[in-house]
C-alpha cells in the first residue's frame, strides 16, 4: 500500500507540491501519494486528528493555518518554536511534531548558490510569516546585520520588536547594502507587472533572491539581473523545503546529487 503524504490548508488548487513531491518520490524510491487536503477553520483540530488515524505519515501546512496548527501538535522543533510558524508535520508513533521547513530551504538554496552571510548586510521585503523563516535562519547563520522593510513601519515594528524595521522610502538612504530578499508577493503572477523596489535600488546590492517562484523570473529578478547582480529564484527554496520534508517524513538524507536532479526535473516542468 502507498504510504500517504499531502498538504493542509484552506484552498490550494494552484499548489506546485503534488508535482513537486511526486518527483521526489520517483527519485528517492518511495511508494508514495501526496493529497490535497482543503479543510475548513472550524475542522483544523479534526484534520490533524484524522492525519493521526489514517496513518499519514507527513503533510505540509500552508495558509492560513501555519501558526493556528501549532496548538493542536504534540511537540513543537526548535526551529519553528522560535519563528512561531509550522509548515510541516511528521507523524511518528503516534505523535505529531511541527517543523519549519522554509528555514532549512531557505538554507540549503543559500549554500547551492554559495552564499556567504559573515559580514554581509541582508534587507528582507516585507513582514510576513516566509519573512519570519527567513531572518530566522540569516540571524542563526552569522550575518552581521538584517533590516526589514514594511509598508507600514509601525506595524511591522510590534511584529519585529527586537528586529530594525525601515519603510521602504527609508531604505534610499541605507548606505552598506549587501543581499536582498523579497518575501512579499509583490510581483507574483499574475500581477507580474510589479516590482517591490526600483531598479536603481535594487542596483545597489550584491544578490537579490526572490521567494516567488510562479513567474520563476520576476520583475524584481529582471532589474537584478540587468544591474549585473546574482539572482535566486523561489523554486529553488520551495524544492529545498519540499525535499527536507520528506527527509523528516522518511528519516533520511537525500542525496544532493540527487536533489540537483530533483532540481532541474522540477525547473523543466514548472
Ligand atoms: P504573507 O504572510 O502574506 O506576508 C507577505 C508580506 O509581504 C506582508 O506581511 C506584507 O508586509 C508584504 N506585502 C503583502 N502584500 C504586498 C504587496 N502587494 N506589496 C508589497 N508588500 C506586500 O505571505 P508569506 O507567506 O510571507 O509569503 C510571501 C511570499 O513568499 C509569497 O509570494 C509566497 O508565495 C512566497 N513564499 C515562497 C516560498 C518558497 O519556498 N519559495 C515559501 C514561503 C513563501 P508589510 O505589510 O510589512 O509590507
Amino acid at each position: 500500500m502507498k504510504s500517504l503524504y499531502g498538504l493542509l490548508g484552506e484552498k490550494l488548487t494552484h499548489s506546485f507540491s503534488p508535482q513537486i513531491h511526486s518527483e521526489i518520490f520517483k527519485k528517492i524510491s518511495i511508494d508514495g501519494h501526496y493529497q490535497l487536503f482543503e479543510v475548513e477553520k472550524k475542522n483544523l483540530v479534526d484534520a490533524v486528528a484524522g492525519l493521526k488515524a489514517l496513518k499519514v505519515r507527513g503533510v505540509n501546512v500552508t495558509i492560513p493555518y501555519k501558526v493556528e496548527v501549532m496548538k493542536f501538535l504534540d511537540s513543537i522543533s526548535e526551529e519553528a518554536e522560535k519563528i512561531g510558524a509550522v509548515n510541516t508535520i511528521c507523524l511518528k508513533n503516534g505523535k505529531s511534531i511541527g517543523y519549519n521547513t522554509d528555514y532549512y530551504g531557505f538554507g540549503m538554496m543559500l549554500n547551492r548558490f554559495n552564499v556567504n552571510l559573515n559580514n554581509k548586510v541582508a534587507v528582507i521585503l516585507g513582514t510576513g510569516g516566509a519573512a519570519r523563516a527567513v531572518l530566522q535562519y540569516l540571524i542563526d547563520n552569522g550575518v552581521d546585520e538584517v533590516i526589514l522593510v514594511s509598508r507600514n513601519k509601525e506595524e511591522g515594528k510590534t511584529k519585529f520588536k527586537d528586529f530594525k524595521v525601515i519603510s521602504y522610502e527609508e531604505l534610499n538612504s541605507v548606505n552598506r547594502l549587501d543581499i536582498v530578499i523579497n518575501s512579499t508577493p509583490c510581483g507574483m503572477y499574475p500581477n507580474i507587472e510589479n516590482s517591490p523596489l526600483s531598479k536603481d535600488i535594487i542596483s545597489k546590492f550584491n544578490i537579490a533572491i526572490d521567494l516567488i517562484y510562479n513567474p520563476k523570473e520576476t520583475l524584481f529578478l529582471k532589474y537584478a539581473k540587468e544591474t549585473g547582480l546574482k539572482v535566486i529564484n523561489g523554486l529553488y527554496m520551495l524544492v529545498d523545503q519540499a525535499v527536507k520534508a520528506e527527509e523528516l517524513w522518511n528519516s533520511i538524507k537525500v542525496d544532493s546529487k540527487i536533489v540537483d536532479k530533483i532540481h532541474s526535473i522540477v525547473d523543466s516542468k514548472l
